[in-house]
């Protein structure tokens, strides 16, 4: 698969069905409530059947909710989910001082950067930030951006207006959220008493966090129930499948797609054959939805699935900066691998004070062979570092000179 940029960063935009054109398209606004496989048979919740000879299930799926929560403070809790969601963290947030943040992925993530002006108390289960994307050389390389970004914006404000202080940014590490209850606002607060009450979060840890609005990111979990008992699903609960999409339970009638699906079986083949892994994301939820559509029409090619399976790409930007993500990146599935087998190696230019600049290269070799790579800032590395995965080229022999940045890494493919 070559990074094309249409491919790997597509831009997402929300639509009605039963705008497109297609005569063959029976559009129906409901819910599917179960599936019978004898007689081949999807039930709504309307009470209507509907019968099919071949079904592709893309239910998605949705947020995690934070437990623990008074049912008085639900709506005080915001789970993103969709644009509507953001829209209402938006106006939540209209009059926020501090806000507890709980979830360390990319969702989270993106949300410091954005609140810079707030203060945030950011409550991770894992032992640093971003551990869904990043390890933690990548990850303190963010964490540098999104301290200059705070301080960069307090200075930028006290020269415009007077003010003081960036948002603080308090990370609470090896923590969840045990419950939530009514508590004082803080003494930050510029929301009046009155009109709304502050949140008192207890984290595992013991510790008491006072905010005045919460936001849980915690991932996902697919929209999958409606089918037990139908069909196997996998240890992340989605529907199970080959690398047809067929479900396991029901070859040839039933397939899955995107974040509904669970390709674990997938991700159980030795590390050799390919650099591929499941991530719940547009690209994998768009090109698994166009090969199941072939599989199912039986138009796949033969090279389908071994090029959709064959490496893992994510192109996003974290806190202003471009980020690539390839292959196994942060040693997915390598976990049995021989500790002596698995090298990284990584270079770094800081940003400026700003939070602006800078970049961080890291390779991840496994005998001698990229394996995966995390590149931050504009490398302008990710077609090289495509090819030395995809190639399976050895090249442990001329690290760490390869990342010096006057490397022609071009001289390695000749
Ligand atoms: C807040 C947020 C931000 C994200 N940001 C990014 C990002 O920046 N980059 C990225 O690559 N990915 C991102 N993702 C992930 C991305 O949105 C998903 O991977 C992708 O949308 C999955 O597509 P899908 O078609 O499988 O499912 P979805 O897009 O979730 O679509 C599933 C549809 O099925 C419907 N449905 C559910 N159950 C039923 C039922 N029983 N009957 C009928 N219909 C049902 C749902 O209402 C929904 O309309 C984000 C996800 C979230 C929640």
């Amino acid at each position: 698969m070559q990074l094309d940029p249409a491919i790997s960063n597509p831009a997402v935009e929300e639509k009605r069905l039963d705008d497109g054109k297609w005569p063959n398209l029976t559009f129906i606004l409901g819910h599917a409530a179960s599936l019978d496989l004898a007689s081949q048979t999807l039930s709504l919740s309307t009470g209507q059947s509907i019968s099919f000879d071949r079904l592709c299930v893309a239910t998605g799926a949705r947020p995690v909710k934070l437990l623990g929560v008074t049912p008085e403070l639900a709506g005080q809790i915001l789970t993103l989910r969709d644009t509507d969601s953001v829209e209402k963290l938006a106006a939540n947030l209209e009059r926020a001082r501090s806000v507890a943040l709980i979830g360390n992925g990319g969702i989270a993530l993106e949300l410091v950067h954005a609140l810079h002006t707030l203060d945030i108390t950011w409550i991770v289960k894992h032992a640093h930030i971003a551990d869904a994307f990043f390890d933690i050389d990548a990850a303190d390389f963010l964490l540098d951006i999104l301290r200059a970004r705070r301080c960069a914006a307090a200075s930028h404000a006290r020269k415009a207006r007077g003010e003081a202080a960036a948002g603080r940014l308090v990370i609470e590490a090896h923590s969840s959220v045990r419950s939530v209850r009514p508590g004082a606002l803080p003494g930050s607060s510029t929301i009046p008493p009155a009109t709304r009450t502050g949140l008192e979060l207890e984290l595992s840890s013991g510790k008491r966090v006072a905010a005045d609005v919460a936001v849980a990111a915690l991932g996902v979990v697919p929209n999958t129930e409606w089918v037990s008992g139908a069909l196997e699903r996998g240890p992340t609960g989605g529907i199970l499948v080959n690398d047809r999409l067929e479900s396991v339970s029901a070859l040839g009638r039933v397939w899955a797609a995107g974040d509904a699906c669970d390709l674990s079986v997938l991700e159980a083949r030795p590390p050799d054959g390919s650099q591929w892994f499941q991530m719940r994301l547009w690209t994998q939820a768009r090109s698994q939805g166009i090969l199941a559509a072939h599989a199912m029409a039986g138009v796949d090619e033969e090279t389908g699935a071994s090029m959709a399976f064959e490496l893992f790409t994510h192109v996003t930007s974290f806190a202003g900066h471009k980020v690539v993500l390839l292959g196994r990146y942060n040693a997915q599935g390598l976990d049995d691998e021989p500790a002596e087998d698995i090298r990284s190696y990584c270079r770094t230019s800081p940003p400026d004070d700003q939070g602006r600049g800078g970049t961080f290269v890291r390779l991840l070799l496994r005998k001698d062979r990229v394996e995966g790579a995390v590149l931050i800032g504009d490398t302008e590395l990710e077609e090289a570092v495509e090819h030395l995965i995809l190639d399976r080229l050895v090249v442990g022999h001329l690290m760490p000179g390869l990342l010096d940045p006057d490397a022609e890494l071009d001289h390695v493919f000749d």
